[in-house]
Formats: C-alpha cells, sequence, structure tokens
C-alpha cells in the first residue's frame, strides 16, 4: 500500500477524506462513523488544539480562540482582504505586504497551521480506519485560487506530515466524480457550487480526458448562511440565537424533501414552544439569495465565450443544491436539468480520491471504458461472424483483416458490422452494414482490407478499401464501447449456453462452403478440359461429386468431410492436367 494516495476536499466550511479500495473511491469516516470534519479549530489554554466537532461547538463559547473558515485568508497579504472578512469573531492581524496572521492569545498564526490542524485530523482518521498509515494525498482548491494560495494550501498538507502530489481544481474533482472524464473528446461543463457560505461557478472545457478551467466567477460570501440568517430573523419562538440557528437549520434540510415541517423548541422550564413552516415560505426568503448567483452565471459565460445552450452538462456540488429551489433555478438559467447524479456534499472529496487513484495506479483497472465489452468483427461468406476485434481489448486501438470475394464476377462487397459473442452473425447485433464497390473479377480475385479503429472515446470507424483500385469507404458508428452491463453479461451468457451448437454450426457451415466451392471448381474444370480427360477418370470424379452432393443434401457432418476430402484426392490429375493446358497455352 506504498503507493496509496487519499484525496482531500479541505473545505472553508467542512472537509473530507476518501481512499480508493478495491476500485471504488471511499470517503472515511472519523470514530465516530462521521465523515464530514467541521472546518474549525479550536485553541484551547493548554494542550492540543480541537478539531471538527467538538471546535465547533466551542465558537458559541469562545469565538475569540476558536478558528472557522481559515481558507478565506490562507494565502493573502493584508491588502488582499477584503472589508467585511475582518468580520470574523477572531482577531486577523492585516499588514500590507505580509502575509495574514490569526491572533491567537499571544501567538499568530498563519492561516496554512490553521488548515494543517484539519488535515492532520483527517490523516489520523484515515489511519485509524485503514490501519495502516497513509502519507500522499491530493488536495482540491478553488479553481479560482492563486499561486500564493495554491502554495499555502501545499504547505498545511506538508505541515500535517502528508507528501502533496497535487493540488486540484474543485470544480474538476466535482467532474471526475460525475464520470464525465468519459463524455466524448470535447465537452463543456458548468459546475455549479453553492455552499454554506461560498459560491462559485466553473465552466470547464473536457479535451481528451484533460479538463481546462475557461472561466470562474463566484461570491466568497453568499451561501447557505445567509438563508439562515433569513430564517433566524424570522422565527418568532422565544429562544437564544444559536438555538434558532440549529432548529431553523435543520428545518430548512428536511424543507428540501418535505413541503411543510414542525420547528419544536426543547422542552424549558416545563415549556415548549412550536411553530410550522413551509417550503413555499422558505422559498420567498431564499429566492432572493439564490437570484444572486445568476449574474455570476452569465458572467462566467460570457468570459467563456458561451452561451449556455454550449454545455453539455450542468452539474451541481455544495449542500445548498439539495434545495427544489436552487435546482429550479439553475434549470431555468442554464435552459436545461442540471445532473443530480452525485452526492453534492460528497462530490468533490470523491473525485479528489479518483484523482489520487489516477496518480498512485489503482484506478487504471476500473476504467472500465478502455476495453471493448464485445468483440467486434464483420459477417462473412455463410453468415458467419468473423472477429476483428476480440473484446475486452484496450482502446483506442486498430486490427485489419484481407477478405477476398466468393462469387465470380462480384461488383460489391456487403459489409456488416457485428458485435457480439456468437459464432453465426445472425445471433449477434448489428453497428450497421456498407457497400464497397469494385471492378468485377473472378471469384477470389478481389482483394479488400478492411480495418476496424476505435478511438478513446469508443467509436468505431470502419475502413474497406479494395486493395487493387485503393477506391475506399470509411464508416463512422456509434459508440462501440457504450453497452449496459446487463446487455454484456447477456450476450456472453448466451454465448456459453449455444458454445456447443454455435461451433458444430460454424464448422458446418466451413465445410458447407468447401464442398460448394470444390463442386463449382469440378464444374468448371470438366467444361476447360473437356474431352481431355480419360471418361474413367471423369465418371470416378463425378462419382465422388455425388457422394458430396448426397452428404450436403442429409446434413451430415462427418460423412461430408470424407466426401470432401475424396473429391480433394480423386481431383489432383484433374488439377495436374488444367496446370499442363495452362502452360501449353
Ligand atoms: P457545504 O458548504 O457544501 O457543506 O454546504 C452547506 C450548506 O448546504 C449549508 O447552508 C447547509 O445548510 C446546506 N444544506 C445541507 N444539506 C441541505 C439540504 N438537505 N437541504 C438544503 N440545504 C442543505
Amino acid at each position: 500500500m506504498e503507493n496509496e494516495i487519499v484525496g482531500i476536499d479541505l473545505g472553508t466550511t467542512n472537509s473530507l477524506i476518501g481512499v480508493m479500495e478495491a476500485g471504488f473511491p471511499i470517503l472515511l469516516a472519523d470514530a465516530n462513523g462521521v465523515r464530514l470534519t467541521p472546518s474549525v479549530v479550536h485553541f484551547p489554554e493548554t494542550g492540543d488544539p480541537l478539531v471538527g466537532t467538538p471546535a465547533n461547538r466551542m465558537r458559541a463559547i469562545e469565538p475569540r480562540t476558536t478558528v472557522a473558515s481559515a481558507k478565506r485568508l490562507i494565502g493573502l497579504r493584508g491588502e488582499d482582504l477584503a472589508p467585511n472578512e475582518s468580520a470574523a469573531d477572531y482577531e486577523i492581524v492585516r499588514q500590507a505586504g505580509q502575509p495574514l496572521r490569526i491572533q491567537i492569545r499571544q501567538q499568530q498564526l498563519k492561516p496554512e497551521e490553521v488548515s494543517a490542524w484539519i488535515l492532520r485530523k483527517l490523516k489520523a482518521d484515515a489511519e485509524r480506519a485503514l490501519e495502516r498509515p497513509v502519507t500522499r494525498a491530493v488536495i482540491t482548491v478553488p479553481a479560482y485560487f492563486n499561486d500564493a494560495q495554491r502554495h499555502a494550501t501545499k504547505a498545511a498538507g506538508e505541515a500535517a506530515g502528508f507528501v502533496v502530489e497535487r493540488i486540484i481544481n474543485e470544480p474538476t474533482a466535482a467532474a471526475l466524480a460525475y464520470g464525465l472524464d468519459k463524455l466524448k473528446s470535447k465537452s463543456r461543463i458548468a459546475v455549479y457550487d453553492l455552499g454554506g457560505g461560498t459560491f462559485d461557478i466553473s465552466i470547464l472545457e473536457l479535451n481528451d480526458g484533460v479538463f481546462q478551467v475557461l472561466a470562474t466567477s463566484g461570491n466568497t460570501r453568499l451561501g447557505g448562511d445567509d438563508v439562515d440568517e433569513l430564517l433566524i430573523a424570522n422565527c418568532q419562538l422565544p429562544i437564544a440565537k444559536w438555538q434558532k440557528r440549529e432548529l431553523v437549520l435543520e428545518a430548512k434540510h428536511r424543507l428540501s424533501t418535505e413541503t411543510c415541517v414542525r420547528i419544536d423548541t426543547p422542552f424549558l422550564e416545563g415549556k415548549n414552544f412550536a411553530c410550522e413552516l413551509t417550503r413555499d415560505e422558505l422559498e420567498l426568503l431564499a429566492r432572493p439569495v439564490v437570484q444572486r448567483t445568476r449574474t455570476h452565471c452569465l458572467r462566467a459565460l460570457a468570459d467563456a465565450k458561451l452561451t449556455a445552450s454550449d454545455l453539455d452538462e450542468i452539474i451541481l456540488v455544495g449542500g445548498m443544491t439539495r434545495m427544489p429551489l436552487v435546482r429550479q433555478f439553475v434549470a431555468e438559467i442554464f435552459g436545461r436539468e442540471p445532473n443530480i447524479s452525485q452526492n453534492p456534499d460528497e462530490a468533490v472529496a470523491l473525485g479528489a480520491t479518483i484523482q489520487a487513484g489516477i496518480l498512485s495506479g489503482a484506478v487504471r483497472d476500473v476504467v472500465l471504458l478502455d476495453v471493448t465489452p464485445l468483440s467486434l468483427g464483420i459477417e462473412t461468406f455463410g453468415g458467419l461472424m468473423n472477429v476483428i476485434i476480440p473484446r475486452n481489448s484496450t482502446i483506442p486501438l486498430k486490427a485489419g483483416e484481407m477478405f477476398t470475394t466468393a462469387v465470380p464476377q462480384q461488383r460489391a462487397m456487403k459489409i456488416k458490422v457485428l458485435q457480439g459473442e456468437r459464432e453465426l452473425a445472425a445471433d449477434n447485433w448489428s453497428l450497421g452494414e456498407f457497400e464497397l464497390e469494385f471492378e468485377p473479377a473472378p471469384k477470389g480475385v478481389a482483394r479488400v482490407g478492411v480495418q476496424f479503429a476505435i478511438d478513446a472515446d469508443g467509436i468505431l470507424q470502419v475502413l474497406a478499401r479494395d486493395t487493387k483500385t485503393g477506391s475506399e469507404k470509411i464508416v463512422s458508428l456509434t459508440s462501440a464501447v457504450d453497452v449496459s452491463d446487463e446487455a454484456v453479461e447477456a450476450m456472453i451468457a448466451d454465448s456459453l449456453e449455444h458454445a456447443f451448437e454455435d461451433m458444430s454450426e460454424r464448422i458446418w457451415t466451413e465445410t458447407r462452403l468447401k464442398s460448394e466451392e470444390m463442386l463449382a471448381a469440378v464444374e468448371n474444370a470438366f467444361q476447360l478440359t473437356g474431352e481431355m480427360l480419360p471418361a474413367h477418370q471423369r465418371q470416378m470424379i463425378e462419382e465422388k461429386a455425388q457422394a458430396v452432393r448426397a452428404a450436403l443434401e442429409n446434413h451430415e457432418e462427418a460423412k461430408l468431410k470424407a466426401a470432401n476430402s475424396a473429391l480433394d484426392d480423386a481431383t489432383q490429375e484433374l488439377a495436374a492436367l488444367i496446370v499442363e493446358q495452362a502452360l501449353q497455352k
């Protein structure tokens, strides 16, 4: 496991760590079974800092020594800090030209030192869960992070004892988690990320598996917290603000799946209070907050010089995108339904883990799209499947074979492209067919090269070329790789079940083709040699040919094989005669 690399989403509000296990990205839980670690560190008077949930509890009690959202400060200098950032509950030391510091009692800490405590906890959690040391990591950062912010994040990782193998963009990680690296070679994706405190929109372009960020926009002070503040302000219950915060937060989450919830306060001195909140009421409050993401989306599109219709996918990241209102809003702005197939809280961490797996080599085996799920070939004489690319071949690849004509003066060859594991063409799936015309010639003279090429996206291109004239046709077929697992399983099961009959059918067909070919050749030779062939020989050959015809008619495989070879032997002299004749001419 020394190659193992973990993936880390070092978030503003929450952080996660994951690892590839048996080909799957798995997020790891702490000793309490919780995977989300609040990105909060509390520095007590004595002893080690508290990290995560216990630190989060200290925010209300000891705000001056509890640091949340250190990510907003990492890698910044005094002059970089927006004025409203200094509204943090802890003291930020800002001097022009100097890195920002956080004042905790007599000590001044760099933001990356705070982040390092979070990373240390994640590392310890991972080591406890895996029961082995972990040292190498991939860490995500927002796409807009500059060099200094990326360097500081890397330094945080190193301070926590990691070798930081790569810093990757959060939207890229999210796209990886959605499997979008497998989209067609050039695609464009929008990643709409609305979390607790920040909003980011990124437009990415995927080129042959490599993501490039075309544009980003966002607001580091826009998110679910704003909705929570409005809910708290509207909550009439006679309880403390921090209690209201907990209650409305839970109500907000439940209203993503329910339309009306009851908010109950805990019993205090024998009394409790309750009220109801409907989804409509929540949406009325939340709408202006969500609306503020619109200009950022439009700006990112404009910066990328794209319109919404140029995008192939919209994906959602961040807990707030669970809200139906947000999903509707995104669909409205981009004119299409967003892809919600992944857990929006975990997509970035899963993507970081997948990237880590790609770097360590753990992912190579599971990229199923890299192989052909079923064999590809063409139909040949007698309705047989002629495999050109066997199943499980690694793509991209090219393979080809030479074919000839079965009928004299044939003017065209039909290329029927098949997919499947069965011996007979008719039992396989047809992917398409086309004809290649060529100059008429005696049977077996024309030479047609057929080449199959599958590119990295699984697109199959079939080329057929008449080697005599050089005339050729190329046909592109839809993805030869995109077959559902069930269909592949069914095909393979069928081929196993019918393996015996299929094989005897193939042998029969091949034997039959040989018979037909020999009978035609004998007819032809009789005409060519005419009277030159002694009558007794001619009669002997006629008898052997008759035996072949009889075996063919009665569908007797063993007899046909024997008759074929008897006819073959009997015609040796005939063949010699023809050669002689040709030489004399
Ligand atoms: P993040 O920063 O991505 O962890 O997102 C956190 C934000 O998402 C907070 O404002 C949460 O209240 C909000 N959130 C999490 N789960 C839900 C949910 N089920 N419905 C609505 N908002 C949620």
